[in-house]
């Protein structure tokens, strides 16, 4: 049996659109994408009135030296959530298939199998957050075509270990996809799942330049995954996904400089998300802070609203998720640089010493 098997048979049949870039080869002279034949007025970039490439090899050649798989295991679009996007319009017929997440989780898997009119199955998470391999296995149905499991999860920060993921791989060969997202896996020792995908051509990875990059602006995500998939999704792919700016980011960004730039930043991050821990927990308003492998904290207080307020009354944004399951008393803190977690914490004394 082929992974492919569990796809949409239409999008297998489909004759994909065919753009003028991907037609052409060389030739100096160029005429056959209706571009205009100048650059754009001066300050608005030097041959952006060329389409760009659709899947820019450099930037692909780069980003499997950096994710460790071949370059034809690896699709580029516009953040992880356009990735999400294509995998559910690709296993999932509407009125028919279904998706399987572990809440609390990441918003976008549901939203997706929404917009594509698949159904959400549920398998929750354990109080401790942990996933429950045996809860997740137990909820399959044969409508389910794909599984999505985040590690590190947001919002809760835990850790899925390697073990569990490739337990659960071993059981939905031949049934689903299982799709690992890591936007966080940066932030942690744990080795990334792509490993898996030697193994098992039914497995997907998730990675963004989004978080450990600082290019959630230039919106680059990638999926990771066994060829004749990602061959798959380039047939229902956007015609030019990735404007030339975002490529010429990401180049940037994953230069040997830029990637020196981000691992120490990845580590000075890390360093404040332990400080920050130990901080917020002297305080009389924090129960509790779950443990993170991510770049944020999920932190459970004595009264989440007068919190809330308390911080943006001073000008601190943090994310409100008391209607995630689990979670009715947590605030998700995205860790920022030193100088914004003593302002946020500065914010929450202020409040304790004015009580
Ligand atoms: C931020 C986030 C993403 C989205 O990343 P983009 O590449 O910016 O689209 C994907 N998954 C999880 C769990 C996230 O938190």
């Amino acid at each position: 049996m082929s992974v492919l098997d569990l796809a949409r048979a239409d999008i297998r049949a489909l004759t994909p659109y065919s753009s003028a870039r991907m037609e052409a080869s060389g030739g100096r002279v160029l005429l056959n994408a209706n571009e205009s034949p100048w650059s754009p007025a001066a300050q608005a970039g030097e041959g952006l009135n060329r389409y760009p490439d659709p899947q820019p090899l450099a930037l692909l050649k780069r980003l499997a030296v950096l994710y460790g798989v071949a370059p034809d295991q690896l699709l580029v679009g516009r953040g992880s959530d356009e990735a999400i996007d294509l995998l559910v319009r690709a296993f999932c017929r509407a009125g028919e298939d279904a998706i399987l997440i572990s809440p609390p989780t990441f918003g976008m898997y549901a939203v997706a199998a929404a917009i594509q009119g698949a159904q959400v199955l549920h398998a929750p998470l354990a109080e401790d957050f942990s996933l429950d391999a045996d809860a997740l296995l137990a909820a399959l149905t044969p409508a389910v075509k794909l599984v999505f499991v985040c590690t590190p999860n947001n919002p809760s920060g835990n850790l899925v270990p390697l073990p569990v993921l490739e337990r659960i791989a071993t059981a939905l060969r031949g049934r689903a996809l299982l799709v690992i997202d890591e936007a966080y896996v940066e932030f942690t020792d744990a080795p990334s799942a792509s490993v898996l995908l030697a193994r098992h051509d039914h497995v997907a990875v998730l990675r963004t330049l989004s978080k450990a990059y600082a290019l959630a602006g230039a919106r680059v995500g990638v999926l990771l995954a066994a060829n004749e998939v990602i061959a798959l999704l380039r047939r229902i792919l956007a015609p030019y996904p990735l404007p030339a700016g975002s490529v010429a980011a990401a180049l940037a960004a994953l230069s040997p400089d830029g990637i020196a730039q981000a691992r120490a930043r990845i580590a000075l991050l890390r360093e404040q998300r332990e400080w920050l821990r130990e901080r917020l927990l002297e305080l009389p308003d924090v129960n509790a802070v779950l443990p993170s492998a991510a770049n944020f904290l999920c932190v459970r207080w004595r009264d989440p609203a007068v919190a809330y307020a308390t911080l943006l009354h001073a000008g601190v944004v943090v994310r409100d998720v008391t209607r995630y399951r689990g979670l009715s008393d947590c605030l998700r803190i995205s860790v920022g640089t030193p100088e914004e977690n003593r302002a946020l914490l500065s914010a929450l004394q202020a409040r304790v010493e004015a009580a």
